[in-house]
């Protein structure tokens, strides 16, 4: 296939350069190329069991009635019950929904949690809407999708733009629809109403993880190592915090707002209470601010994409100048994206591996609200460390056998293991 057909040059805006569809399908069926799959097993993994598209009429605080449009997409569920987030975004289409429930069967197979891959999502604008509207918006969204989810059918859980709030409108809207509390139908909840202790920090405690096992197979240190993140929300501040925490220096991260640099390291902590006071980080004092795109080509040591899809593509993976790619967010990668950063030597920690310790403890935070029984934040966190370890592992074993990038390999693992289960299960009826 010729370049132009891989990553749409045609298309100016660098956003846009591949739908994140097709980047998930492209990275599925070489794996399944790899896997020898027969046909039959790569129709049904390539298909999606269930797509819900609802609308969402709720009264604005103008008095006005607006129609939003949400989606649920559940890919498979035959390792478990469907698993994966809501999002709020302008930009959120079908597709891209699709293209993000794919990646968590393969996430939850690969960290080998017993859950399956859906997602969700609504095209709005929260930074648009009060809180009252958001909290009408997803307790309409709730009730739309209500027929589908549940503690043992489908388990929503925060994505770009929802949080633990949001969380607790959704559990609260199941339980008063059904009439009974289940503290298992959605996770990412808050403590108070059984949320787990660590599900706020997972994603970014996860990804320090495997940034510190990569380190470790290339030798390097991570004491001083030049961090750069994009994206300043949950995953992107959380990192930032753990890594500066440990002895990295955070030298330039950025939200929507714009980009701060700081070449010595930037003062996280001040910047984290920057943060909560204005919302975001622009204005931070001890930093130079610069352009969004350009932050992507400082060299740095460890560079974390931590906001939407396909950040890094044709126009700016050239420039990318790291030793280290480690994905906080998915899809942020684009296929020519991909093949310039390994052909200059960039060590990639995946989306599905890197980003999985959010749904990790997700599972934590499920299983402690079924047995009403919970754990402490030693136990969650050595728990999560454990399971990311073990998946790096198996993940770099897979490539040294094989002789291929880590995507390629953890791709592999996690097809592999619901191809397994399908097979394992049978043909109903
Ligand atoms: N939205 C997160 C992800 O993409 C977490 C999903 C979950 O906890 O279910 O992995």
């Amino acid at each position: 296939m010729s370049q132009a057909t891989l990553d749409h040059p045609q298309t100016q805006d660098a956003a846009q350069v591949q739908s994140p569809l097709d980047l998930a399908m492209r990275l599925f069926e070489s794996a399944a190329d790899r896997l020898k799959l027969s046909e039959n097993l790569r129709e049904m993994l390539r298909t999606f069991t269930r797509i819900l598209e609802v609308a969402v009429p709720i009264r604005m605080d103008s008095g006005a009635i607006r129609t939003f449009t949400g989606y649920r997409v559940q890919h498979s569920d035959a390792r478990g019950p469907f698993k994966g987030g809501i999002r709020y975004h302008p930009e959120v289409t079908m597709d891209e929904v699709k293209a993000l429930a794919m990646w968590m069967t393969w996430k939850c197979a690969l960290v080998n949690i017993p859950f399956g891959g859906a997602k969700g999502g609504v095209v709005c604008d929260p930074r648009e809407m009060s809180p009252t509207e958001i909290e009408r918006l997803t307790r309409r969204f709730t009730s739309s999708i209500q027929p589908i989810i549940g503690p043992d059918q489908d388990i929503p859980a925060p994505d770009v733009n929802t949080n633990p709030q949001v969380m607790s409108w959704i559990l609260d809207t199941y339980s008063m629809n059904t009439g009974r509390r289940a503290l298992g139908c959605v996770t990412g909840k808050p403590i108070t109403v059984g949320g787990t202790l660590g599900r706020l920090g997972a994603t970014s405690m996860g990804l320090a993880e495997t940034i510190a096992a990569a380190a470790k197979t290339l030798g390097m240190p991570l004491h001083e190592a030049r961090i750069v993140i994009q994206g300043f929300g949950n995953v992107g501040s959380n990192l930032a915090a753990i890594l500066h925490e440990r002895g990295c220096r955070v030298i330039g991260v950025s939200d929507v707002n714009c980009a701060l640099v700081n070449r010595s390291r930037l003062d996280v902590p001040a910047l984290m209470r920057h943060v909560r006071e204005t919302g975001t980080i622009q204005g931070f004092p001890e930093a130079e601010e610069v352009d969004r795109e350009a932050l992507l080509e400082i060299e740095c040591d460890v560079l974390a994409p931590c906001a939407l899809g396909s950040a890094i593509n044709r126009t700016n993976a050239d420039r990318v100048r790291t030793r280290i790619l480690a994905e906080g967010a998915n899809g942020p990668t684009t296929t020519i994206a991909d093949r310039i950063l390994r052909e200059k030597g960039v060590f990639i920690l995946p989306d599905i591996l890197a980003n999985a310790g959010g749904v990790t403890v997700s599972y934590f935070e499920w299983v402690q609200g079924i047995q009403s029984f919970f754990w402490t934040e030693e136990e969650v966190n050595s728990r999560l460390k454990g399971i990311m370890r073990t998946a790096y592992l198996e993940t770099f074993a897979m490539a040294e056998r094989e002789k291929i990038d880590m995507r390629s390999a953890a791709h592999m693992i996690g097809v592999r293991r619901v191809a397994d289960a399908i097979e394992t299960l049978g043909l109903y009826p």
